[in-house]
């Protein structure tokens, strides 16, 4: 692998495609897989991450807002899209570019009926996100006859999927309220088969489903953590590989002083003789302050160098007294070793935080 000469974000191919296997692996051959990408591919580059899981075969992406699918379609990709938040402002863009809403309540039903009514649609595709407890986003159990009335009245849309999302898919000790959510989806859905006569596709699961409640499966899963390498559990750690690796270099290394302090609002006091390397890379980057004064760490030859001082707009210091390196020496913030999650956790966040927060500026490498 090249030499890393600047701050990079490395995205490795082959681990996005064996965390897919691996899910797939988890669901039955007829269940579909939705593959989510939205906020830039989790931050790993959503064109490239499509382009890769399409050539793969995956059934159909999601991205939270229309902006995001237009930029997929943009980029060549045929694959269905469904838009987890489309907003009535971007409904025409939608159907011009066959992207799929997911509509959550009877003002964005009407108004997408309108629209495609406007455009000359025939049964163009829809799906009807149902509220069942994690009360963001969705219908209501009882909306089925508003639903059904609105449906019954035009033949420009045709309901495809029904689904809904777990609030805590991920936590054991909610187990009976993610099953109270999968039984109350069961009823809702089996109310629109019984109003409707027809069964659309049924999907609930995010990654955490996906591994925690095969009997949710139901027609499709949507995956998207899962897809970039974590499982919110230790069980799945061995199983999933984490495709970004985000890497820098030593700009400048400085010898401190007992007693000289480091960085803005002189939050670091160094205690010896001290070594701080600056790194270019800051919390305009996505690197938050709160993984300032040692809340954070870096790994130089895979020796731990811990944050010190407030983490500036654009770069960062850590403390390297032990580390024997040089200007220029590579500095890994995480990869598959030294993960994510693990830099997310110290700091009282998540993965999902950090790896979508890495700033557009930092170059992304494919490694195929
Ligand atoms: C983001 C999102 C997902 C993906 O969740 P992961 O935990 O990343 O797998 C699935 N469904 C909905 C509705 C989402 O908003």
């Amino acid at each position: 692998m090249a030499k890393v000469q600047e701050t990079v974000l490395e995205i490795d191919l082959q681990a996005l495609s064996q965390n897919y296997t691996f899910l797939r692996s988890k669901i039955s051959q007829n269940t579909q897989f939705m593959a989510v990408v939205k906020a830039f591919g989790y931050g790993s580059g959503a064109i490239e991450v499509a382009k890769h899981l399409e050539s793969l075969d995956v059934d159909y992406f999601a991205v939270a807002y229309s902006s995001e699918g237009v930029a997929l379609r943009d980029a060549g990709i045929k694959t269905p899209i469904m838009v987890l938040h489309p907003l009535p402002i971007h409904f025409e863009e939608i159907i011009e570019r066959c992207l799929e809403p997911s509509l959550y309540n009877v003002k964005t039903l009407k108004a997408f009926i309108d629209a495609s009514e406007k455009k000359g649609q025939k049964e163009y595709p829809i799906h009807l996100k149902f509220n069942t407890g994690l009360n963001r986003l969705g219908f209501w159990e009882n909306d089925a006859n508003l639903i059904a009335e609105k449906l019954e009245e035009t033949s420009a849309v045709k309901v495809v999927s029904l689904l809904s999302h777990l609030a805590a898919s991920e936590d054991p000790k909610e187990m009976d309220f993610s099953s109270r959510q999968i039984t109350t989806f069961k009823k809702v859905t089996e109310e629109f088969h019984q109003k409707m006569g027809y069964r659309p596709m049924l999907h609930m699961c995010n990654t955490s489903g996906i591994l925690n409640y095969p009997e949710a499966h139901f027609d499709m899963v949507r995956s998207g953590i899962g897809l970039y390498g974590f499982g919110n559990d230790v069980k799945f750690q061995n199983k999933l590989k984490p495709v970004a690796s985000l890497k820098t270099i030593i700009s400048q290394l400085h010898k401190i002083e007992p007693g000289e302090s480091v960085g803005y609002n002189r939050a670091y006091t160094a205690i010896g003789h001290e070594t701080v390397a600056t790194l270019p890379i800051g919390h305009a980057d996505g690197i938050s302050r709160i993984y300032g004064n040692g809340n954070g760490a870096v790994f130089v030859h895979g020796k731990k160098a811990p944050i010190v001082g407030n983490v500036c707009m654009d770069m960062v210091m850590v403390n390297v007294s032990d580390i024997d390196c040089k200007e220029g020496d590579e500095v890994v913030i995480f990869d598959s070793k030294h993960t994510a999650e693990a830099l997310a956790e110290n700091a009282g966040t998540i993965s999902y935080e950090l790896i979508t927060s890495i700033s557009q500026r930092i170059k992304r490498v494919f490694l195929p």
